[in-house]
């Protein structure tokens, strides 16, 4: 039988597979005594799940911070820059401390070796080195980099996530009450957007300037050059100048993690008050840590109050189907971005609801997210409901015919996937 036990034991084994050995009990205990960001608010000692999950969260919230190359070479062999492009992730090599070959690729997120096939992050090179556990491994790179030997990422991780939360309080107050938001501010206003949705969710508008506003508001509060979040622009003539990363009249929601920091935004461009928010966002964020992104659903949770909020969780196509659908006071739902497979971001969402709802369309007009998550958790289908949509709208047709209580009567007919299949 499935309890919720096994399955989110099955859950973690599953997203842990090709990452780090996360199920190692004893480390996981050791990890604790430095373990003091993830610890619960709440005055109610967590669960073992939650306890897991939060143990989780704070070994890759570790390896953000951490630089793997930093930990290599630190207690490693000398490494050389590899002979390969830049866009290889693991461009630094070295011999291999466990077979001594020459073969060791080393990134700043991760190191394999090409011949005995040792892998994993800075945590698995620490422990296996030094012959500790996985947990002492963690708590003594912790400490490391809380004292200062190690340099790690944190501080680009930090400046990033400051920058960006400098910039998007920019972007709502010109969206809020400056002449530039105005467009944006009626073309909500034209969906029925309110304004606790517009502040729930801190949307912001990117307008299409000829000047870098942003850089310009960044640099008066403080900032040399703000090189992350600008773009080069060449004009007709071939001239170059940088410009505002997200601006050119972009509708904008940030992307925040489980402690609120924000990594980037999906963005929309608005060319009138009439425009259509249905279609045509992108996803657009900072690569400054690429296993936080991974993580990352919309909205996210906060842990742990979140663990298991939801009974059943509507899963939506896209980030602006969950802000029409929170607009109208149906907050049981969620996007997963691009990428519903990923395995990280699928234990996200199966700590956050019991069961999910995909919607779908008889004629397969929008992708269906339930298929690709099934291929994905094949073990876990008995918690997947379908609801049908319309075809051409899908769910935002479905809420702008029949409001509110279309979208909940739906969610709640939607009919097991295996029976929807026809087992
Ligand atoms: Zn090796």
């Amino acid at each position: 039988m499935l309890t919720r036990r096994n399955l989110f034991k099955s859950v973690v084994t599953f997203g842990l597979s090709a990452l780090a050995p996360w199920l190692d009990r004893p480390a996981l205990s050791a990890v604790e005594n430095v373990r003091q960001r993830c610890e619960p608010a709440g005055a109610d000692p967590p669960t073992e799940l939650q306890r897991h999950l939060l143990e989780l969260e704070y070994l890759e919230n570790l390896k953000d911070d951490l630089d793997c190359a930093e930990v290599v070479a630190r207690f490693g062999p000398s490494l050389k820059r590899g002979p390969w492009m830049d866009a290889d992730p693991l461009r630094r090599i070295g011999h291999c401390p466990f077979c001594g070959e020459v073969g060791l690729h080393v990134g700043p997120e991760s190191f394999r070796c090409k011949w005995c096939e040792a892998e994993g992050s800075a945590i698995e090179f620490h422990s296996r080195v030094h012959g500790i556990s996985h947990g002492a491994a963690a708590a003594r790179l912790d400490a490391l980099l809380n004292d200062g030997p190690l340099r790690g990422r944190r501080c680009e991780n930090e400046h990033a996530a400051r920058i960006l939360e400098d910039a998007q309080g920019f972007y709502q107050d010109l969206l809020r009450e400056k002449p530039e938001g105005a467009i944006a501010r009626q073309c909500l206003a034209e969906q029925g957007v309110t304004q606790s949705t517009i502040e729930r969710f801190r949307l912001g508008y990117a307008p299409p300037e000829p000047d870098d506003l942003l850089s310009r508001h960044l640099i008066a509060a403080g900032y040399v050059v703000p090189k992350l979040l600008q773009r080069l622009h060449v004009n007709e003539d071939g001239e170059q100048r940088m410009v505002d990363r997200y601006g050119g009249g972009n509708l904008l929601i940030p992307i925040c993690d489980s402690e609120g920091r924000s990594w980037g935004f999906v963005k929309k461009p608005i060319t009138s008050p009439q425009s259509s928010l249905s279609v045509g966002w992108t996803e657009d964020t900072l690569s400054v840590s690429e296993r936080r992104l991974r993580r990352l659903i919309f909205p996210h949770p906060a842990w742990p109050e979140d663990f298991n909020r939801h009974q059943r969780l509507l899963v939506a196509e896209t980030p602006w189907e969950v802000v029409a659908l929170h607009n109208a006071g149906i907050e049981n739902v969620v996007c997963l971005f691009d990428s519903a497979t990923d395995p990280v971001r699928l234990r996200t969402l199966l700590a956050f609801g019991w069961d999910f709802a995909c919607a779908f369309d008889a004629k397969g007009g929008r992708p269906a997210t339930a298929f690709r998550f099934v291929e994905r958790l094949e073990g876990e289908m008995r918690r997947l409901f379908v609801m049908e949509v319309p075809s051409r709208g899908g769910l935002l047709a479905l809420l702008q015919s029949g409001g509110h209580q279309a979208v909940q009567d739906a969610m709640t007919q939607a009919i097991p996937f295996h029976q929807w299949m026809g087992e």
